[in-house]
């Protein structure tokens, strides 16, 4: 009898869940349902160039009906209200229940405000198209506003936390904003653009070298760092820091981290700090028929204290894993265990300037070649999930 393999999430490990478990189930094996809270598959790793119109935003939210056209993976729109890992059943907010023999659950993340003062209430974040959209237009729109009423806060932007998503998008906005001032007869040199980091440095964890390079290229472009000061309150128009000091401005963009989504944490299965622990099949530990994939799992190398970062490129190969799992699952057969691959980690500074780092800090890229390489590592995906798509035919 057909199994049903329900699959929470179409982003990265969702969406390459089901295209795997697809390539190796029949349907009259497994139906499977894909459930995910926008129409379109997301390319979260470009959302900072969406951000600024830099990219059109066809090219970043693909249509789930059309990647999963002639697939036989049935697709519903709907955002996850409650999962009862227990009693098999999970719950959308449209009422809608389905039950499950697999259960896939890659529900990414969430924006972690830290119980910051005002910061949930004021500020942007930078997680979905919908984000990037809201961002571009109130950028546009606070120029727009200080050509006529020259109030300086409108021409304050500030980036919180100088991680990749925050320097990607820093180093956007250094680009964007000289064209937008001058087509609104503003001058770029009212402008103010901070990005604000609590650590001592942008971009721990990356070699001093790339770091300097970022901060340097960055800063001739017109962004102040602040560096080793935390964002603490954020009121209407007004940032305060750890150091007494305040920021006025219209425009907080908010990437200080992300955490688990409580749909997860609450489900009933077992969760470290919000996020779900698996074993080496990406399987729950306490649930064996719930597999995960993405953010939302909590993955630790042997022996680390620290888990792997929540990063698109292992989200991929999480997907990958758990949609043969669920086939092997099914079938009796032994599962792949999930080996995770760097191939690197590679950060824009805007639209002609990057850094990336390869094996591990080994090889170092800066400028252009880093640039091509990011834009070779979109191309490769997108062209992975359409030639997935295109064994259908
Ligand atoms: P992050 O956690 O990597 O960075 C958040 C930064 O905000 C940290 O440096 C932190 O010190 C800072 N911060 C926290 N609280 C603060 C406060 N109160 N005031 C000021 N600064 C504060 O988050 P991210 O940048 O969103 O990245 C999340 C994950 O996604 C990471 O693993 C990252 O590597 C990955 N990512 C990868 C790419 C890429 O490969 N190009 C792009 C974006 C994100």
């Amino acid at each position: 009898m057909s199994k049903h393999i329900l699959i929470l999430g179409g982003g990265y490990g969702g969406l390459l869940s089901a295209l795997t478990a697809r390539q190796h189930l029949t349907a009259e094996e497994a139906t499977i349902t894909v459930v995910n809270r926008f129409p379109t598959h997301q390319i979260i790793t470009e959302l900072h160039r969406l951000a600024v119109g830099n990219l059109h935003e066809k090219a970043v939210a693909l249509p789930l009906e059309k990647l999963l056209r002639g697939k036989d993976i049935n697709l519903e729109i709907g955002t996850v209200e409650t999962i009862s890992a227990d009693s098999k059943r999970v719950i959308l907010s449209n009422g809608k229940s389905f039950e499950y023999d697999k259960l896939v659950v890659a529900l990414g993340s969430e924006t972690a405000f830290f119980g910051i003062p005002g910061l949930q209430e004021h500020s942007f974040t930078l997680k979905s198209v919908n984000d990037a959209n809201r961002i571009r237009e109130h950028v546009e729109a606070r120029i727009e506003a200080y050509s006529q009423t020259k109030n300086k806060a409108d021409a304050t932007f500030v980036v919180g936390g100088g991680g990749l998503t925050g320097i990607e998008l820093v180093g956007e906005l250094a680009d964007m904003l000289p064209g937008l001032c001058r087509s609104k007869g503003v001058d770029f040199n009212d402008v103010s653009l901070y990005c604000v980091e609590a650590a001592p440095s942008i971009l721990m964890g990356f070699h001093p070298e790339l770091i300097e390079r970022a901060t340097t290229s960055l800063q001739k472009r017109g962004v102040t760092f602040l560096t080793g000061v935390a964002i603490t309150e954020m009121q209407e128009s007004v940032v305060s820091l750890k150091d007494g000091s305040t920021i006025e401005t219209s425009t907080l963009v908010w990437t200080g981290g992300v955490q688990g989504t409580p749909v997860v944490a609450n489900c009933g299965i077992e969760v470290n700090r919000g996020r779900a622990t698996v074993n080496e099949f990406m399987q729950s530990t306490s649930h064996p028929d719930v597999f995960l994939a993405g953010d939302c799992a909590v993955v630790f190398p042997a022996g680390a204290e620290r888990p792997y970062p929540p990063t698109a490129q292992l989200a991929w190969q999480m997907g990958e894993v758990v949609g043969y799992n669920l086939f092997a699952a099914l079938k009796g057969a032994p599962m792949d265990v999930f080996t995770p691959v760097f191939s690197g980690t590679l950060g824009s500074l805007g639209r002609k300037d990057g850094i990336g780092s390869i094996g591990g800090n080994q090889t170092r890229l800066k400028g252009l070649p880093a640039t091509l390489m990011k834009e070779a590592s979109n191309i490769r995906y997108l062209s992975h999930i359409h030639g997935l798509f295109a064994l259908a035919y």
